[in-house]
């Protein structure tokens, strides 16, 4: 038996953690699934259930659950986040030829911009006042009102999150794909930063002896439209990540499509969709829960249940072909329950 610990969040994760668990409990499969109290702070005894599981099955935070995902991702230093873009036909993209798309964005999740490093203007003056642009106006040119951000690029922090792109990019390799991975950055401008980043990336990729190729951050957002099928494993900085993440699901057909694995040390793993909880169709019953149900997928993988998890995405592939109980943004009018329960009875079929 697999212990799993379901986290909500708010919004519509309540709703798609809900379809998704009520769809693994009909599986039969040989999982015990909890929900533990939320809160802020989040509770020690979740956090030691959610330590102790064998996989943590995640919603989607929204203003009132933001602790949860803190934990999860930045106090469980869950670095890498790994996001697989692909299209199954009968997803309602909006390319005219979206047959194919199949990549991974990888997310750095624990450095550069996005974790909030913010201050004021005036405490950045007094510690560094000499501090200056590439044109070389200096930080004091702005004046004492405002405030600031920082970024943050190791060398640990890079080579780590490349090894895994590494890792990903082999493991597909091995299914026929091409073994390349695409580092997004924007070093012509952040040269030490994103510069640190990218000259990482590439040696360890090139030791390793697959494709690398770099593009920077606002001509790899065209090339995710315009070439989606060219790519393989998609290594992003953190804020880019975030940002391209759901552009690449739009592509596929939507947000609600987009599931995530978030992986960090000594085995740590959570499982969560891409989108957020959505507050403008919360409540309605209407969201879409194929992200949870391809992020549980990606959670019995991590517990050594590939070939349920396989069942479970083919399932999901069969609703898709078939058309008929999709949710509204997909062009169906099924509810997320009724959606849920169709993936459970093509998985039960296969
Ligand atoms: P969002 O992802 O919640 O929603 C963006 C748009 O996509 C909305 O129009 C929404 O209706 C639609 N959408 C999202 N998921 C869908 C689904 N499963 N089915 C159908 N449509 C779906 O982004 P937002 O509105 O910018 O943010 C709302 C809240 O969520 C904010 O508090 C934000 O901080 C939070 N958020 C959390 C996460 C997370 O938990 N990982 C991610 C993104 C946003």
């Amino acid at each position: 038996m697999k212990t799993v610990v379901a986290l909500p969040g708010q919004g519509i994760g309540i709703e798609v953690v809900d379809a998704t668990c009520e769809l693994l409990v009909g599986t039969g499969l040989p999982l015990k699934i909890t929900t533990p109290p939320q809160g802020d702070p989040l509770p020690e005894e979740t956090k030691r259930a959610a330590r102790e599981a064998d996989g943590v099955l995640f919603g989607a935070a929204g203003p009132a659950t933001t602790s949860v995902v803190s934990w999860l991702r930045w106090e469980m230093q869950a670095w890498a986040g790994v996001r697989p873009i692909r299209f199954f036909p009968g997803m309602h993209s909006p390319l005219a030829d979206p047959q194919g798309i199949d990549y991974v964005l990888l997310r750095e999740n624990s450095e550069g911009l996005y974790p909030g490093r913010e201050g004021a203007l005036s405490d950045l003056i007094d510690v560094m006042p000499n501090l200056s642009d590439r044109t070389g106006r200096s930080i004091k040119d702005f004046g004492e009102e405002g405030r600031f951000a920082v970024k943050v690029v190791t060398p640990k922090g890079a080579e780590r999150i490349a090894r895994f792109a590494c890792d990903l990019a082999r493991k597909r390799q091995a299914k026929g794909k091409p073994g390349k991975v695409t580092c997004v950055t924007k070093s012509n401008v952040l040269r030490q930063t994103d510069g640190l980043f990218q000259q990482t990336a590439e040696r360890i990729v090139r030791e390793a002896g697959l494709q690398f190729e770099h593009f920077h951050v606002d001509d790899t957002a065209r090339r995710l439209v315009r070439f989606p099928k060219s790519m393989d494993v998609v290594l992003c900085m953190n804020l880019y990540g975030d940002i391209l993440s759901d552009l690449g699901a739009e592509t596929a057909g939507g947000l609600g499509l987009a599931p995530s694995g978030n992986f960090g040390d000594g085995g740590w793993a959570y499982f969560e969709s891409v989108h957020g909880s959505a507050p403008d169709i919360a409540g309605q019953g209407i969201a879409n829960p194929t992200a949870t149900i391809l992020s549980a997928a990606l959670m019995l993988e991590h517990m050594g249940m590939s070939a349920e998890a396989q069942r479970l995405e083919s399932a999901v592939g069969r609703v898709y072909r078939d058309g008929k109980t999709l949710t509204p943004d997909q062009g169906g009018a099924a509810k997320t329950r009724d959606m849920a329960q169709a993936v459970l009875a093509a998985y039960r079929n296969a």
